[in-house]
């Protein structure tokens, strides 16, 4: 219980996937200031977000009691954030909540269980996202439950379980002290993991080696040794070639490819076609580069790979993933010191919410919902039948709705109405929906489409755990009061689950927790009490006084025979095509100072006041042929929409490239983006987006 007395309560960053742990200073129940803990991944470090980001959960924008829309107003992003009651009235929690279920089950029983959905959120708990799945799937009946890692890692998960058997990262980034070589491919950490990307260059100040590869350049290509910038959407082209060097000069690890891996023939063989001196011209990067890199990787006494979203966000995201994993496997570079596949996580929970099971196709702990014996035990500890079919997902539900086959939908903490790709579409869908339940802090552009608002606590606001990129399980301990009449999201998804007629005996997220404990064997040896106390425990854990595990799979994979897969991937180009009309490429993606869709950080004054409006990265060669100039706006429109934008020229992108980010609700990048998806992973892309540029 808070008590409002100058106090310092130790908890998480809400922000990135880091999970840097913070020192919360608190008077008279408001956060003063936060400083660096000394948690396991940050060492007392924060980049601005985590220092400065804090005052969103005092804003006059915050949600405070449960909203109902008004009869008759039409759904859509037309309101006052700060002013929701032209659109909606005020009311009580008892009135809300009856609404909120009502709708779901009134729907249920007209066109069927299957006419619901959920999307869940990695901006909250284990515990809440636990729940809410366990909602979807035993009190809706379907598994049309997901969240934001399909617009993220999907791809990256879908390679890894395919490949190795695991979705997590087989070390953490403060490995890459221990390395020779760093290669940092499809992500830019200065800006989307900044604690992380210390770590890297510290690594750099002591000896190593750092390769980046992005097309757009970044800030950690003054460490870099290497810098490719390469062909945007030519990763497999690039990748490929490096391994067919590693191949033709036998440089790979003929040891550990026999103990531990399967299909290496028959990959060596496929990569015969992808020589450096054929690929150059696709991927923009030069043989001798190419060979230089791919010697110096085979040849190190141990490497490590990082990856972000311009590997994932591709409709050949899967197939990018599978090229990195197959680098790692033939050179031997996984399960030692040093050594790895770590695809760096965006939201500060999105690997605890997944492996929460917040997916379609799998419960807690990626257990496959095809499975029987796995469908017995959980209809066994839930006390409820379940529907053995899998889930959609994101975008595959936006589609159902217009399909008119998904009628309802429960959204926790998401906000589609700006991060899905082809937002017409999307936000089209969403007003389309009969009943829509948003459960957020804030008014949303998503909240804006809904016919009953849940007012939720912020993080800084109640007890949970999450987990971070390095699969370490972190205690988050509130700090101060909500206000107004908010409440936890796991307290509301609760009250919604008993209004559906299911008896759950949770008073505390620590009694959820309890329950993930026999639901999840990943959580082992975790203990809600050893969290309390150690703050922070990494999974896999061999026993209750021991540390976790942080690097993995020295002795093999569990894969059903214990080895990990080469899995061949031919370069296919990119789906969106450039033509006469549309010959820029459009890429998207986030700020250090702005926080995916913008909900948080732009309601946060120290960050907003240094990234307060939306812009465009245009190269100064493109700026002089459009003869444009910085603070000039232009018209940037795809097959899907169009938006004005002010110009920001930047020497990081190359000739024919533009970088939108997508945080600005004014000028918004994902109207222009394609919901063109990867087969495997079912990822939107957002990397490469045919676009065409015009002065106002
Ligand atoms: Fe927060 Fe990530 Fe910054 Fe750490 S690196 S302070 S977790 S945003």
């Amino acid at each position: 219980k808070v008590t409002k007395t100058d106090k310092q309560v130790q908890s998480v960053c809400p922000y990135c996937g880091v999970g840097c742990q913070v020192n919360l200073k608190v008077n008279d129940n408001k956060i003063c200031s936060v400083e660096g803990a000394n948690g396991p991944s940050n060492q007392g470090r924060l980049c601005v977000k985590g220092r400065f980001g804090f005052d969103y959960i005092t804003s006059e924008q915050r949600l405070t009691e449960p909203l109902i829309r008004k009869e008759g107003i039409e759904k859509g992003v037309n309101i006052d954030p700060a002013n929701p009651y032209s659109h909606f009235r005020k009311a009580s929690w008892e009135e809300a909540l009856n609404l909120a279920a009502k709708g779901f089950s009134d729907i249920k029983q007209q066109h069927g269980a299957d006419s619901l959905a959920g999307f869940g959120s990695a901006k909250c708990s284990n515990e809440e996202a636990y729940i809410f799945q366990k909602l979807i799937r035993a009190g809706f009946g379907t598994n049309n439950v997901d969240h934001c890692t399909r617009l993220c890692h999907a791809s990256s998960v879908a390679a890894l379980m395919e490949t190795i058997g695991s979705g997590a990262v087989t070390a953490p980034f403060m490995a890459a002290e221990d390395s020779d070589l760093i290669i940092i491919i499809g992500a830019n950490p200065s800006e989307n993991h900044p604690v992380a990307a210390t770590f890297f260059k510290q690594a750099v100040e002591r000896g190593t080696e750092l390769v980046v590869m992005d097309p757009r350049a970044q800030a950690l290509k003054q460490q870099a040794t290497h810098m490719l910038q390469f062909t945007p959407s030519t990763d497999v082209a690039l990748l490929n070639a490096i391994m067919h060097v590693i191949v033709d000069e036998k440089l790979y690890n003929q040891h550990y490819i026999d103990q531990h891996t399967s299909g290496f023939k028959l990959f060596a063989t496929h990569l015969k076609d992808y020589a450096p001196e054929k690929m150059q011209s696709i991927c923009g990067v030069t043989a001798d580069t190419i060979k230089t890199v791919a010697r110096k990787y085979a040849t190190a006494k141990s490497a490590i790979i990082f990856w972000g979203m311009g590997i994932s966000q591709h409709t050949h995201g899967t197939d990018n993933a599978r090229c990195l994993i197959s680098l790692a496997l033939m050179c031997g570079h996984i399960g030692r010191p040093g050594t790895g596949l770590h695809p760096l996580r965006g939201q500060n929970n999105v690997q605890g919410a997944s492996d929460a099971a917040l997916i379609p196709m799998f419960y807690p702990d990626y257990k496959p919902i095809s499975d029987c014996e796995t469908q017995t035990f959980f209809e066994s500890l839930w006390d409820t039948p379940l529907n053995p079919k899998e889930g959609l997902t994101v975008v595959e539900i936006m589609h159902a709705i217009h399909r008119n086959s998904i009628k309802s939908m429960y959204i926790m903490g998401e906000n589609p109405a700006m991060s899905d790709p082809n937002l017409n579409h999307a936000r089209a869908a969403l007003a389309k929906l009969e009943h829509l339940v948003v459960q957020d802090i804030f008014l949303t552009e998503t909240a804006m489409f809904a016919d009953v608002v849940l007012p939720a606590t912020a993080w800084p606001e109640k007890n949970g755990t999450v987990t971070n990129s390095n699969r370490q399980v972190q205690m988050g301990r509130q700090a101060v009061e909500p206000p107004g009449n908010a409440k936890a999201d796991w307290w509301i998804t609760h009250q919604i689950a008993q209004r559906l007629g299911l008896e759950w005996p949770y008073s505390t997220p620590k009694d959820i927790y309890h329950e993930m404990l026999l639901a999840m064997p990943s959580l082992a040896n975790i203990s809600w009490e050893r969290l309390e106390q150690e703050h922070s425990v990494t999974y896999p854990c061999p026993s209750p006084k021991e540390a976790g595990h942080d690097i993995v799979f020295a002795d093999g994979f569990p894969t059903e025979d214990g080895r990990g897969k080469f899995i061949p991937a031919s370069f296919l180009p990119a789906n969106d095509k450039l033509d006469t009309e549309y010959d820029f490429i459009l890429t998207t993606g986030r700020l250090l100072e702005h926080w995916h869709t913008g909900a948080i950080t732009r309601r946060s004054e120290v960050l907003n006041t240094l990234e307060p409006e939306a812009f465009v990265q245009m190269s100064p060669t493109d700026c002089s042929a459009l003869k444009v100039q910085a603070g000039d706006m232009v018209c940037v429109s795809s097959r899907r929409g169009s938006i004005n934008i002010k110009v920001r020229v930047d020497h990081k992108v190359q000739t024919g490239l533009i970088f939108i980010p997508f945080a600005y609700v004014e000028a918004a990048a994902n109207l222009l983006t394609s919901h063109d998806l990867d087969p495997f992973g079912k990822i939107p892309e957002y990397k490469f987006s045919a676009v065409n540029v015009e002065p106002i």
